[in-house]
């Protein structure tokens, strides 16, 4: 390949998580995202196996689920530079091991959700954070620019990338959706991204949908993010005993919501003490509010992570008491440990319902940003079922840590 040629290189496909991929140019080298694969039962460090402290990078990179060629965990190789989209951990759990000297860029409007996801101890991070950029602004590596464009995820300060390089004009989506609050960022992105050589495209959402096989089965309708807040009203208003609710913290216009309709039935709506933080919410509960609300379940809804489920032996549920799952951990029931939540919320007599949606865009949105794009070449990452996605351009379902130079992706 011509030495001057932009080349692509995955290091992690993320199919399903864990996405990693660099463009190089004339000895410059731009790495997007850094974070661990979220396979819970299915990578070697799950189900509460954990490297061990103080050997934590080495560990990780032995089991292989840190890369050993990004050129920034542990030592740096003086020409990569970080590029993150959103804070969610398989784009930055390996931010930490990050040497402080190695430019990180990250969207400025995560900036306040990554320091009080930082002072609650949920998440690690490299000191100094970074460099945050602000909506639309530029950097360049070089003869490489790399613009960071908003888009719509389910946690504040998501965004994509515009990439330039003399030879190749790339977007990739990050992860993000059509039904959401602002559906309005994800079409401004794509627009933005008009006729782009290659598009990068997170396809999570191709995953959900005929997963057994088959790829005729109905689209599983799924609510959005208004009709997640309507079917809150709808639970609150049918039950009597008490509210408890698993979402996720990071997904602060969720949490806000639910905060709203518990006000507006007059029940208070409390959370763990490092959720609240993650969430920017004021109300937690403790010893004192389990007990209040184990004598009046009708006036609370308490969120409640998975390690916390053993409270429900304190709590002691009325009849009529509800489990909401809604988006937290775990994820669903690709994760060993949903059936652990059901097998709770059975032994408390507790009705399990879910209201949630998903951060990722439905297979019919995928279509449409490709055929927003028109890219003349399409890369779906970030999925189960990669080769599923139908559209009228040519699709590349890309083999890890193999080199794509400009030419032939152009080819
Ligand atoms: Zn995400």
């Amino acid at each position: 390949m011509a030495d001057d040629a932009t080349v692509l290189t995955f290091l992690n496909v993320g199919h399903p998580t864990g996405l990693k991929f660099t463009l190089e140019h004339r000895g410059r080298r731009a790495l997007f995202e850094l974070g661990l694969e979220h396979s819970p039962g299915a990578m070697p460090f799950s189900l509460g196996l954990r490297p061990r402290p103080h050997r934590e990078l080495a560990d990780l990179l032995a089991v292989g689920m840190a890369p050993r060629d990004t050129g920034v965990l542990g030592e740096w190789d003086g020409v990569t530079e970080v590029f993150l989209s959103h804070l969610h951990l398989d784009h930055t759990s390996l931010v930490r091991f990050v040497p402080p000297e190695v430019p990180v860029h990250y969207p400025a409007a995560m900036e306040e959700l990554r320091r009080d996801c930082v002072a609650s101890g949920h998440l690690r991070w490299r000191d100094p954070p970074g460099n945050p950029v602000p909506e639309g602004g530029l950097v360049r590596l070089g003869g490489m620019e790399v613009r960071f464009v908003p888009v719509d995820h389910d946690l504040p300060g998501a965004c994509g990338f515009l990439v330039a390089t003399p030879d190749l004009r790339l977007a990739y989506t990050g992860d993000h959706r059509w039904h959401g609050r602002h559906p309005e960022l994800t079409a401004a992105f794509a627009r933005a991204a008009q006729g782009v050589d290659v598009l990068v495209l997170e396809a999570v959402g191709l995953g959900r949908v005929g997963e057994d096989g088959g790829d005729s089965r109905p689209e599983v309708h799924e609510l959005d993010e208004f009709q997640v807040e309507a079917e809150f009203e709808r639970v609150l208003s049918r039950t009597k005993g008490l509210v408890l609710v698993n979402l996720y913290p990071m997904n602060r216009e969720r949490v806000a919501a639910l905060a709203a309709v518990c006000a507006a039935h007059g029940r208070r709506f409390l959370m763990e003490q490092e959720a609240a933080a993650m969430a920017g919410w004021s109300g937690c509960w403790d010893e004192e509010a389990l007990a209040q609300a184990r004598r009046h379940p009708s006036r609370f809804c308490l969120q409640l992570g998975f390690a916390s489920l053993p409270c429900l032996i304190d709590l002691e549920p009325a009849p009529g008491s509800v489990y909401v799952h809604s988006n937290g951990i775990p994820l669903g029931d690709f994760d060993p440990a949903f059936a652990v939540v059901r097998a709770w919320a059975e032994a408390f007599g507790l009705e399990f319902t879910v209201v949630g949606t998903s951060g990722h865009s439905r297979p019919a949105d995928l279509v449409r940003m490709v055929e927003t794009v028109r890219p003349r070449l399409v890369i779906p990452v970030h999925s189960r079922r990669p080769w599923a996605l139908r559209v009228p351009v040519p699709v590349l379902v890309p083999e890890a840590h193999r080199p794509y130079a400009a030419p032939e992706l152009l080819a």
